[in-house]
């Protein structure tokens, strides 16, 4: 009996353990299910399509989303290749995401999903791999409807394109009303220009240097907006031509050299004997933004000096990039003012813009060719000090160009030479220069040093081969030290040289 008790309790216990597990067992699966439940009514809700594929890459689980966008019924779709739902050309791409998506990695992909009545929807299909379990593997497909984007981008686009249109034609009539503007202007300037050369009262004279000086006004102001325009328009091609850099930068210089001195101004220019010589490009353009930049470091500079140096940036071979400074001991930009005078019609100074002149323009327009040659343009500048204009540019070598730029002649190869001049920047330029020659250079900063440099030569049996003299040095100017020179006892009949600032005068006969 005792036994029998003992029994039923076990199997008592045994049976409310069973009952136990059960019922767990059943509050986990309506768990499970309200979880399914809930994501039935997600995928239902999503407005994204969403699927599993299986491993044969056959639609499964299809929602209302993906079945709408297919315009297709889920069930239908059910079972049905995921590749025949996507266009034939984008199917390539798809199978190269599918493979793509492996492991934890996921892939997306965008591409024209082929609707029921052959029609195609843009959609970005993103698919995620789901870890084998123990049936196959699967991935889950997410599908985004990208009309209304698309739709959207080519708005802009469509946007974007009429507004460059416009703004060509615009820049076509600008250009268009400049050249015909400039014709009669031309004849306006050649007629006052005869005019001048023809007996006048001082009267008359005056009045027609005043319509002479307002023309020639009008006259940039128009060039620089037929060149701005014709930039705007994309109407301006650069030329590519070979040109010495030298010899052009030599020419720009000369003519810009009568303003220097007219304002007691040095201007000097750097270009040290590693720059190539011969470049390929647009010489005309590059001399108009050196034009431009030393123009207005002259304009802008009372005191001092003007340099221009060019050094190689980059050089890898057939082309080359220069790096251009003009550096001026001027009046100087304000730090809130560097960005703005690149822009067209922006002047820094605007309290003395009447009395310097000038339109705001000739900046925005050298920075525009600038960067047409594949450069950049920008200031550094302290108020009162001075500024520094740099741009860069990138031109071809000729194949057959010699990289070290001028030729060496060797009887120059340790030739004594002396330099007189009273300004620091020429004295080290020219001094480079010679010595890239292979000559050797003794640099004094006035003429009484030239003298004693010359004397000094003399006993040592050492004398000057050639005299490099500043003739416009301010305490004994170049013309008397060469006499000084000359008159020197034994002096030997060396080469005195003299350095004018510009070639026009009445000195070129001495
Ligand atoms: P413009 O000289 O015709 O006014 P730019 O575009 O060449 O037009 O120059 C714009 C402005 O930038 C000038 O008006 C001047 O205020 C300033 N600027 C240009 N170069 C210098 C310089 N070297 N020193 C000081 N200010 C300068």
């Amino acid at each position: 009996m005792a036994f029998f008790g003992s029994h039923a309790v076990e199997i008592e216990h045994a049976a409310s353990a069973a009952i136990d597990m059960l019922e767990r067992e059943i509050a986990a699966r309506r768990c499970l299910e309200q979880v399914v439940r809930e994501q039935a009514l997600v995928l239902t809700a999503a407005s994204d399509g969403i699927a599993r594929l299986d491993d044969e890459c056959r639609w499964r689980e299809v929602n209302g989303g993906l079945a709408a966008l297919l315009d297709d019924d889920a069930t239908a779709l059910d079972g049905r290749s995921w590749l025949a739902s996507i266009h034939a050309e984008d199917r390539e791409q798809a199978r190269a995401a599918f493979t793509a998506a492996q492991g934890t990695e996921s892939a997306s992909v965008e591409l024209r999903l082929l609707r029921r009545d052959g029609s195609t929807v843009p959609a970005r299909v993103t698919l995620i791999p789901v870890p084998p379990g123990p049936e196959t593997a699967a991935h889950y497909c997410v599908v985004r409807d990208l009309t209304d984007r698309r739709r959207a981008e080519e708005e802009v686009r469509l946007t974007l394109r009429e507004a460059e249109a416009s703004s060509r034609a615009n820049g076509e009539f600008v250009a268009h009303m400049s050249h015909e503007i400039r014709t009669p202007l031309a004849g306006i300037i050649g007629m006052t220009e005869l005019a001048l050369g023809t007996a006048l009262s001082t009267e008359q004279r005056g009045y027609l240097e005043t319509a002479m000086a307002s023309a020639d006004a009008l006259c940039q102001l128009v060039n620089d907006i037929l060149d701005l325009s014709k930039i705007e328009a994309r109407k301006l091609d650069l030329e590519a031509v070979p040109f010495d850099l030298r010899e052009m930068l030599g020419e720009t210089m000369r003519v810009l050299a009568l303003q220097a001195h007219q304002k007691g101004l040095e201007l000097a220019c750097d270009v040290p004997a590693t720059v190539c010589q011969t470049l390929v490009g647009d010489p005309g353009r590059l001399r108009q933004i050196v034009t431009n930049l030393v123009g207005n470091a002259i304009k802008f500079t009372e005191r001092g000096e003007v340099v221009v140096r060019v050094t190689t940036a980059i050089d890898p071979g057939e082309r080359v990039t220069l790096h251009f400074a003009v550096a001026d001991t001027g009046i100087g930009i304000a730090p809130e003012k560097h960005r703005t005078i690149f822009e067209a019609f922006t002047q820094a100074h605007a309290s003395t813009a009447r009395q310097h002149g000038g339109t705001g323009l000739g900046l925005a327009i050298s920075m525009q060719l600038v960067e047409m040659m594949g450069g950049r343009m920008w200031v550094d500048s302290v108020v009162g000090k001075g500024s520094t204009f740099h741009f860069t540019a990138r031109f071809d070598v000729p194949a057959a160009c010699t990289r070290a730029a001028l030729p060496v002649p060797v009887s120059l190869a340790g030739l004594p030479v002396l330099v007189a001049d009273d300004n620091a920047t020429q004295r080290r330029i020219l001094a480079e220069l010679l010595r890239s020659w292979r000559m050797e250079p003794v640099v004094v900063a006035d003429g009484a040093a030239a003298c004693e440099a010359v004397a000094r030569a003399q006993r040592d049996e050492c004398p000057f081969a050639l005299m490099v003299v500043d003739a416009g040095m301010p305490d004994v100017d170049g013309f008397t030290v060469a006499a000084r020179l000359r008159a020197l006892p034994g002096a030997a009949p060396a080469t005195i040289m003299l350095l004018r600032a510009t070639s026009a005068g009445v000195d070129g006969a001495r």
